[in-house]
């Protein structure tokens, strides 16, 4: 029926872009049935000092293991669930899959290395975000130490009266603040002079960007690490591949990393197996 309103409204997309909403309203029907059945998992990705050659922490990472398409990674769904106000169930659910497994961590080995996890900027618009993480690792045995928060910097720019607030609420819980993708946003120094986070991810942008502009990435990199330095505030680097780009990191004095040279977000059981083989023996090689 070509007078259909929604007909002619269709005819105005590419197949491409249809292609997209099918797929997203695939997320929104499915993602509740996921959860239920397990498909939602977290990967962890290893966070790793280069200096003392050991892993520091972990990062958690959602993926869906969905039954027909495969392994999804985050950016399959975690957009359109921010769009449609349901990012917050998701993000809760992996942050208790996270709890779960450092306190699994916590009774097989005594203690944990720190894991973060990444929070959308639409829970801080909850009322209750910090009892939400106190109650959680009360509910797992953990302390505030085990769990750390990442924020990314674009959000922090948005609403920044109000993300800022509650950071330093959550920071007076005791819990360590990450400002994930420093540099991706337009208002980075700003962000230094200002916000209230404990640590620093620098965007893999800078590192990761291609030879031409190579020269003033690098430049740009040893910027934000001297300041971040004189300003006490640890710097991970994020997305690190090469050992060129170790070695450039070392020369400026750049301890922290995140990136495949080290390790990709591996299953829940491998990141345990690498902490336990990667990170203590080789400590003692470097003393
Ligand atoms: P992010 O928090 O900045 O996470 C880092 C992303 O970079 C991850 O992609 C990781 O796999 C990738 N990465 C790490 N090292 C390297 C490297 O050396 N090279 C390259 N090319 N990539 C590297 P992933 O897992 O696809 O996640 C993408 C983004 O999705 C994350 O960026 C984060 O913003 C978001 N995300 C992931 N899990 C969650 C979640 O549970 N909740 C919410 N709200 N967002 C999430
Ligand atoms: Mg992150
Ligand atoms: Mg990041
Ligand atoms: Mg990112």
């Amino acid at each position: 029926n070509r007078t259909d309103p929604l007909f002619s409204q269709v005819g105005f997309y590419t197949d491409e872009q249809r292609q997209r909403f099918i797929r997203e309203q695939q997320v929104l029907d499915e993602i509740e049935g996921a959860m239920t059945r397990g498909e939602i998992i977290i990967y962890i990705q290893a966070k790793y000092d280069i200096e003392a050659r050991q892993v520091i922490g972990g990062e958690a990472l959602v993926r869906w293991q969905h039954p027909v398409r495969g392994l999804l990674g985050p950016g399959q769904f975690v957009g359109i669930l921010e769009e449609k106000g349901l990012i917050m169930h998701l993000d809760l659910y992996v942050w208790e899959k996270t709890c779960q497994f450092l306190h699994r961590q916590r009774e097989q080995y005594g203690q944990v290395l720190p894991i973060s996890v990444n929070v959308s900027k639409y829970n801080f618009y909850r009322q209750n975000l910090v009892n939400l993480f106190t109650d959680l690792i009360a509910k797992y045995q953990l302390e505030t130490k085990d769990l750390q928060l990442e924020i990314t910097e674009t959000a922090c720019a948005e609403d920044t009266e109000q993300i800022y607030a509650a950071v330093r609420q959550l920071q007076k819980a005791g819990f360590t603040v990450l400002m994930d993708d420093f540099g991706a946003g337009y208002s980075s120094l700003n962000m230094f002079k200002d916000a209230p986070v404990d640590i620093i991810k620098l965007d893999m942008g800078f590192i990761s960007s291609d030879e031409i502009n190579a020269q003033r990435s690098f430049a740009i990199i040893e910027a934000i690490v001297k300041l971040s330095h004189s300003l006490n505030v640890p710097v991970i680097v994020e997305g690190v591949e090469t050992q060129a780009q170790v070695d450039f990191l070392k020369s400026i004095n750049t301890r922290y990393i995140q990136g495949y040279y080290f390790s990709r977000p591996v299953p829940e059981e491998d990141y345990a197996a690498l902490c336990q083989t990667a990170a203590l023996p080789q400590k003692k090689v470097s003393e």
